[in-house]
């Protein structure tokens, strides 16, 4: 039986052969890279918005475009990646390339000679894999001691009277070398490396700070927190987070938490206990991403939620398709069912803030709104 290796990051390839793609996409592939492969540089670079790379394979030579000019973009959008050169160019002209990306403060890890077979260019990824990646759980960690996270708060509207009632905190990760990650970007990973309840400890605790900072200057806003139960609950949470709030002098009820689950829950009874205790200590619970992945209605039976969010995707379709309509309306009853309060994420427009009020919709939250941004733009925000 083979095995493949862990998860090591993305592995980014740009070579005008589209044969040499290949070739690396398969041995990054069993090396255990997530690989994007593409002859076209724009191409690269869309994908390293969204996906940064944890190693970057560059041919220097291409039809039409100088691979030093790929370099300075790289630069100039922050690209933290371990860069290997790969070419059939002179050395001196290789050695001269690795010089300048250095010059721009890139991490130019060194060259691959072509042509070069699977077992030296497994040997090159693999050292990488072993070098200091930029995003890496390990890296993460240290992102927590080093303070490099932040939250950002978005505000969330009551549809009764438009008043901001609350905000959502959400997590960003200010990268030394990458710039601003988002959590769609180390969330997984963290998951998936089994440490996101430290995120999760440190959010609510900057949350909680922050909750007081407001109650000092006499702003009354409730900060949901989105805690992620795709690794086993924390049964001390409760306790923490209501010592916490002891601590900075705030009620529960100026936090609300949202669950975002990834994975299948594995022990039903312990979250419905440890859900159970969030709700006497006072904290709302809300289920996130309502319609989504493995929220499903018996979540919603068995579990004590006070709201539910539902999930962008059907706030996008509900003003371009009946179906999209129906489910929006639906999920609205079935919240005014059940006694829970519902809130609509991914409000772009006056047109779909209209058509979630007209249905009874009871909180909004979204780019029409407000973006996502840093705690001190929020009171400047407020009085506007
Ligand atoms: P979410 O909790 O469903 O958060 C809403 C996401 O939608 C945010 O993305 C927000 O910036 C984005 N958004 C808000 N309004 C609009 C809009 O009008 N249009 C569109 N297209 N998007 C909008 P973000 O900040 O990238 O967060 C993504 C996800 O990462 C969150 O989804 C949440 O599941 C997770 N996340 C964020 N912060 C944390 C955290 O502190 N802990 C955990 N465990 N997960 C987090
Ligand atoms: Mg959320
Ligand atoms: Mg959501």
């Amino acid at each position: 039986m083979t095995t493949k290796a862990p998860p090591r990051g993305h592995l980014a390839v740009l070579d005008d052969e589209s044969l040499f793609c290949e070739f690396v996409g398969y041995v990054g592939d069993a090396c255990g890279y997530d690989v994007f492969g593409t002859t076209q540089p724009h191409q690269l670079f869309d994908h390293l918005e969204q996906h940064p790379a944890s190693v970057i394979v560059l041919d220097l030579r291409m039809p039409g475009i100088d691979g030093l000019d790929v370099l300075r973009q790289f630069a100039r959008s922050g690209v933290g990646a371990n860069i290997l050169i790969a070419s059939g160019a002179e050395s001196r002209v290789m050695e001269t390339a690795l010089r300048l990306g250095r010059a721009h403060g890139l991490n130019m890890a060194g060259i691959i000679r072509k042509p070069i077979d699977a077992d030296a260019l497994r040997d090159v990824l693999e050292r990488q894999a072993h070098a200091d990646l930029p995003l890496s759980p390990e890296r993460l960690r240290a992102a927590i001691d080093a303070e490099e996270l932040v939250l950002h708060y978005q505000p969330i509207v009551d549809l009764r009277d438009g008043v901001v009632t609350g905000v959502e905190a959400l997590m960003r990760w200010q990268h030394p070398q990458l710039g601003l990650v988002m959590p769609s970007v180390f969330i997984p990973m963290a998951e998936r490396a089994g440490i996101v309840g430290l995120l999760t400890d440190w959010a609510l605790g900057e949350a909680v700070r922050q909750a007081g900072i407001w109650q000092r200057a006499g702003l009354k806003l409730k900060i949901a927190v989105n805690i992620s139960i795709a690794n086993a609950p924390d049964e001390g949470l409760p306790e923490r987070l209501q010592w916490m709030c002891e601590n900075e002098g705030i009620t529960p009820a100026a936090i609300s938490l949202e669950l975002t689950e990834s994975a299948t829950m594995r022990d039903p009874a312990r979250l419905m206990e440890l859900f159970t205790r969030f709700r006497l200590k006072g904290f709302d619970l809300s289920i996130d991403d309502f319609g989504t992945g493995y929220s499903s209605l018996v979540h919603l039976q068995r579990l004590p939620f006070s709201a539910l969010k539902i999930d962008q995707t059907f706030v996008a379709s509900m003003l371009v398709s009946e179906a999209g309509a129906a489910i929006v309306i639906a999920v609205i009853g079935l919240a005014r069912a059940l006694g829970l309060k519902c809130i609509a994420e991914g409000v772009e427009s006056q047109a779909m803030l209209e058509f979630l009020k007209d249905n009874g919709c009871d909180f909004v939250q979204g780019f029409h709104m407000a973006q996502p941004m840093p705690a001190a733009d929020i009171p400047v925000f407020l009085a506007a």
